[in-house]
């Protein structure tokens, strides 16, 4: 073993496992003199770490391995630009920085996959196992739906599977704050370098709070450009499409739309269901098939479902689930008796799904507005009923609020857009199908 090699294993021994992987991943012997041993290592900031704190390691060693004391000095330079890069690459590696904090509970397996958001489910895994190539990854729905939820599944899935990838996750509340805070102490560069170098993956979640925002949006339009300028990652929440977001400059908006857009719907009953017995089942208890379309029924909102499940498990621990706890567990969480809302109206049930696959409101669907996008929605819509829930001509007018002959006409020209390969139409026609479990040919249950 030469000088230089025996010096490294004293101080190795004279040091905690964590200290030598956190400070000495570039450290080298870099001269030996009878007068002067020279180390030298990645940067000046570990530099004046190793002089300040391990001093009494290294002259120790020192005289361990010469049988005297000589002076050192540790040098911050290093010979070549490469061997700097991989050296400090190696540093960046060995030392694991935690920007962000997940909810470990908030992960892909516990998340429940179902019509209503494999989408979401599927884009998220994919960034999640290959961050940079889909950008940026844009996640949108209505609130209590599991965007957070996926959000740290990404981030969870990240620091397990690829530790050496730098994962920020934060609200856009937390971006305007720091960035408030950092313009009152002088500190921009600083928040530039936490949000543009120190990173790979960037999430912003419910991105909707910049709405109206405009200094906030500058700056997070030339954070965005400058992640994605090096193929970083950036991952985006909000409550509603790029283009619905008002007030927000159409450059960012532009950018939002670039990637990979996707939504996460209401889920249908039958999935709500699962979904309840899967946290059922999570916390200990099971469920009826009646008890869980009962609570099904009574929400299509995750997180008020997931509620529901919890009040059950925690009243049921002494008695056990019965319909009497299941009502009131209902009762209590969403504010009215479950059986109150029966497995509503058919039309209501369409409507609602309908209304969350065109992004308009339940209610627009039936009234006289016009706009393209709400004429499109009826249409299809009306042609949905007819050729999948088997409805007359008569019973669709009665939901659509319209006349026989301009039901007869929207069916015809939606069967026209199909025939002609209109794969819009097609695409919405699809995702009905998938979202109201009707395959074609199926009758009308
Ligand atoms: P959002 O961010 O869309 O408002 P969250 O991600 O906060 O919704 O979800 C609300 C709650 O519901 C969380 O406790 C989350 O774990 C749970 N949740 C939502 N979707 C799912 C799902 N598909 N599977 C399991 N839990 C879910
Ligand atoms: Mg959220």
């Amino acid at each position: 073993m030469d000088k230089s090699e025996e010096i490294i294993k004293i101080l190795k021994s004279k040091l905690s496992k964590k200290s030598w992987e956190m400070w000495f991943g570039t450290f080298s012997v870099k001269g030996i003199s009878e007068t002067l041993i020279t180390f030298s290592v990645g940067n000046i900031f570990i530099k004046d770490w190793l002089n300040q704190k391990y001093h009494k390691q290294f002259k120790e060693t020192i005289r361990e391995v010469f049988g005297k004391d000589i002076p050192y000095t540790i040098e911050d330079e290093i010979a070549s630009e490469e061997i700097k890069k991989r050296k400090v690459e190696r540093l960046i590696r060995k030392r694991p920085v935690v920007y962000s904090e997940f909810n470990k509970e908030y992960t892909f397996e516990n998340f429940v996959v179902g019509p209503f958001n494999e989408e979401a489910y599927d884009g998220a895994l994919e960034v999640a196992k290959a961050p940079g190539k889909m950008n940026p990854f844009f996640v949108y729905g209505g609130v209590g739906l599991g965007k957070t939820h996926l959000l740290h599944a990404m981030g969870n899935y990240l620091i397990q599977n690829s530790p050496d990838v730098r994962v920020m996750y934060v609200t856009a509340e937390k971006f305007m704050n720091d960035l408030i805070m950092a313009i009152r102490n002088n500190s921009t560069q600083e928040f530039r370098k936490n949000f543009r170098e120190k990173i790979d993956v960037l999430m912003i979640d419910d991105i909707q709070f910049l709405m109206g925002k405009n200094g906030i949006q500058s700056e997070l339009f030339h954070t965005l450009n400058h992640l994605l300028d090096h193929s970083k990652q950036i991952v985006l929440c909000s409550d509603r499409t790029p283009t619905q977001l008002s007030e927000f400059q159409p450059r960012l908006v532009s950018r939002f739309q670039m990637g990979l857009v996707v939504k996460v719907y209401e889920p249908d009953v039958e999935t709500s269901m699962q979904i309840a017995r899967a946290f059922a089942q999570k916390n200990g208890i099971l469920l009826s098939n009646e008890m869980a379309r009962e609570i099904a029924l009574s929400s299509n909102n995750v997180r008020t479902i997931k509620g529901i499940v919890t009040k059950l498990a925690f009243k049921s621990a002494k008695d056990g689930v019965s319909e009497d706890t299941v009502a009131n567990a209902v009762r209590d969480v969403v504010g009215r008796v479950a059986t109150v809302k029966s497995p509503s109206s058919e039309k209501e049930a369409f409507f609602q799904v309908l209304s969350g696959v065109f992004d308009v409101l339940p209610a627009e669907l039936d009234a006289k507005i016009r706009t393209a996008n709400l004429s499109r929605a009826r249409q299809v819509g009306m042609y949905f009923a007819r050729k999948y829930l088997h409805k007359t001509f008569s019973e669709i007018g009665e939901w659509f609020s319209r006349d026989h002959s301009s039901v007869v006409y929207s069916c015809k020209k939606v069967e026209e857009s199909l025939r002609k390969g209109n794969s819009k139409v097609r695409e919405k026609v699809f995702l009905l199908q998938k979202l109201l479990h009707k395959q074609s040919g199926e009758s009308a249950g």
